[in-house]
Parts: structure tokens; sequence; C-alpha cells
């Protein structure tokens, strides 16, 4: 079997609502996808972590870099592929958008060996751990309204009455702010509920403190990304300082960054970013480094239909740490602002917000071969922009 053809599908329509984050608004959402035809009619399917001009930007590195390295080669030698791949561009980029493009092509070339072998993903990689998935439903994004708490402190309390495990706020308008918001959403979900505060690294370190010592009194479940992904000190620090979780790791990249960060003690709840870090290969091996560390990981979970079944295959697979009777368990990150790259992109949905709201909180495994998604032809036509 031979690879003969890479193909980015660059997606995105606009929102009905402008959301935001600690660094931006956004008024549109976009898509990476990855297919890797082959010559025995077996096609895989990846996505690459990056909105907008980097999804762009990554489907030129994915048809105009990767492609040429990986035209008429086995697909089922991934390892060998992706270390070509990497060795490539290494010199041109460790980090960032190089790896994002792998990693698509990666997911990809995993997507086919599933299916060769006629195994869900999860299979393959020797699970499952667990029949069903934890998930928690983050929403509480930044918006530009006059009362932004009552509106946190009621979406909250709908995340909480649509069944997910628990949730996660953004938050990233100064430290006093903030810290309101997060009360609000205390409030919402009532005392007995996991809520989660996502900065998406807007702190200093010492604001970092301030934010995080009254997320210690809310009894917060983790404080997401609180400084910038290059302070591993300020992590450190606020690790040791801090009663709640710190967590982060979507924006480190590699089993080389991610043993720099998890040697720097810096985490107590790893977040890595399938999509963007290296694929599932390289996840993998960043897994067995966080396990190595004793670092418990929920993934972070970002884009389509592609990345999220893919993610549940991971989840459903990522052995017990430490294990136990009743052993911690990762859950499934789920975004419940509209997506409809990920509910309409399907000829058979993955109906997670309906699993959740029937079940308590969880959803079951998603079925195979390999991711076992297809994407609707008709509707990469209907969104594509390049
Ligand atoms: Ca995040």
């Amino acid at each position: 079997m031979n690879i003969t053809r890479v193909t980015s599908h660059v997606l995105r329509y606009d929102l009905d609502e402008v959301l935001g984050y600690s660094q931006q608004y956004y008024a549109a959402r976009t898509a990476h996808l990855v297919e890797v035809e082959t010559d025995e009619r077996v096609t895989g399917w990846g996505e690459c972590f990056g909105p907008g001009p980097v999804a762009l930007a990554n489907k030129t590195i994915v048809e105009q870099v990767l492609q040429p390295l990986v035209l008429g080669r086995d697909p089922l030698a991934r390892e060998a592929i992706w270390h070509h791949c990497y060795n490539m561009m290494r010199d041109h980029g460790q980090k960032g958008m190089p790896i994002q493009a792998l990693s698509g092509l990666d997911i990809a070339l995993w997507d086919i060996a599933g299916k060769v072998a006629g195994l869900p993903l999860y299979r393959l990689l020797g699970g499952p751990t667990r029949e069903r998935l934890p998930v928690y439903g983050y929403g509480m994004m930044l918006r530009r309204i006059p009362d932004l708490a009552g509106a946190f402190r009621d979406e909250a309390a709908a995340i909480r009455e649509m069944g997910f495990a628990a949730t996660k706020m953004k938050v990233g308008l100064g430290p006093e702010t903030d810290v309101k918001l997060a009360q609000a959403v205390r409030e919402g979900v009532g005392p007995d509920y996991r809520f989660a505060v996502d900065a998406n690294h807007c702190y200093t370190t010492a604001d970092a403190f301030r934010v995080g010592r009254a997320l210690d009194d809310l009894g917060a479940y983790w404080f997401e990304e609180p400084v910038a992904p290059e302070d591993r000190a300020g992590y450190a620090e606020l690790r040791a300082g801090l009663k709640t979780t710190i967590s982060g790791g979507e924006a480190e990249f590699t089993r080389w960054g991610w043993r720099d960060l998890l040697e720097a003690r810096a985490l107590g709840l790893a977040q890595p970013e399938v999509c963007a870090l290296g694929g599932i290969s390289e996840y993998l091996k960043v897994v067995a480094l966080c396990h190595a560390h004793f670092v418990p990981v929920i993934n972070h979970v970002w884009g389509s239909a592609v990345a999220v079944a893919t993610n549940m295959h991971l989840l459903a697979a990522m052995p017990d740490l430490p294990g136990g009777l009743h052993p911690w368990e990762p859950m499934l990150e789920f975004d419940t602002t509209p997506n409809r790259f990920r509910d309409e992109m399907l000829a058979e949905p993955l109906e997670i917000q309906r699993q959740v709201k029937e079940s308590g909180g969880s959803v079951g495994l998603p079925g195979g071969p390999g991711l076992g998604v297809t994407p609707d032809p008709a509707f990469l036509d209907r969104f594509r922009i390049a």
C-alpha cells in the first residue's frame, strides 16, 4: 500500500455571536482536516490544530512540505514517516505550525492503520481501559455584554443542568473582574460541582497568584494556563504556592517540549493537544512521559468531529494512573458553544450532548474501524475556503 495524495481542507463559517477568550474575540469558526489517500482505496482522516490564517499556513506545510516527503510511502510505517518528516523540518521549526501540520498527517495514518486492521483506534492502541468517558462541558466564553457575571452564572447553571460532569470558564478581563466572574460561576453551579478556570496565559505570575488564591477559596477544580507557556518557573511557583491544581500544556509540542515542562514540575494536570503536539504517535510518547512523572492527563480538545473522535479513542485507551478500585478518570473536553463542524459534519453524528443528558455526564466509546468518522463530502464542499 502506498500514499498517493495528501489534501488539506480548511473550513470556515461565521458565528451567530462573537465569542472571546483572554487573547481575542472571534467571529468565525474554522477547521483544518487532512485527507490521506492510498492506492488501495483506503483513505485516512486527520485534523490540525490552528484557527483561521494559521490553518491556511498549515495547509501549505501539509501539501507543499510534507506531501512530497510521504508520496509513494507505506502509510503503515507511521514511526518511520513521522521521524523522516520531523528530521526534514527540524531546522525550520521544532514547535508550532510545522508540528501542527505533521499532527494532522500522523492522525490520518493511524486512521488508515485502524481501517487496515479492521479495529477501532482505541483497540489498536491496546484499550479499552474504560467503557465510558466522563464529559466536561466548557462554556462561559468572554462576550461584550453589560452583565457578563450574570450571564456566566446562568450559563454555568445551564451546563450543569445539561448533565455534564464538570464545567470550565474563561477569564481574561483583569484579575478583579475575573475573580467576580469565578464567583458568579461558583454561584451558578452550586457548592458541590467541579468548575475549572482557563486563563489562556494572560496573567503575570503576581496576578495569577491573586486570582489563584481566590480560586483556592472558591474550590476551583483546576487553573488552566495561568501564565505564558514559556514561563515554566512561573508555573512551578504557582503549583507550589496554590491549592488549586495548575494545568496546561496545550501550547507545548513533542516529547522534547513535554520532557522539559514535566521536569520543571510545572503541571499538576497535563492537557496535551494531539492535533498540535505531533499527532497520535507523539501523543503516546507524551502520555508515557506524563505517567513517568505521575502527572494525570486530560486531553485538550478543540475542533471538528474528527478531533473529538480522535480524543475519544485516546481517552478510552489511556491507562489508569495510578489505578485502583475507583481510579482517577480523565474526562472528555466538550465545547458547549455552537459548533457545526462537530455536530453536522458526519452522516452519523457523535451525539455527545444527547448521551451526556441521558447518562448523567458520560459518553460511550466511538465506533471504528480507525477513527470511525468520515466527513460528508457535500458538507466539506459547502464550508471549504481552501
Ligand atoms: Ca485552554
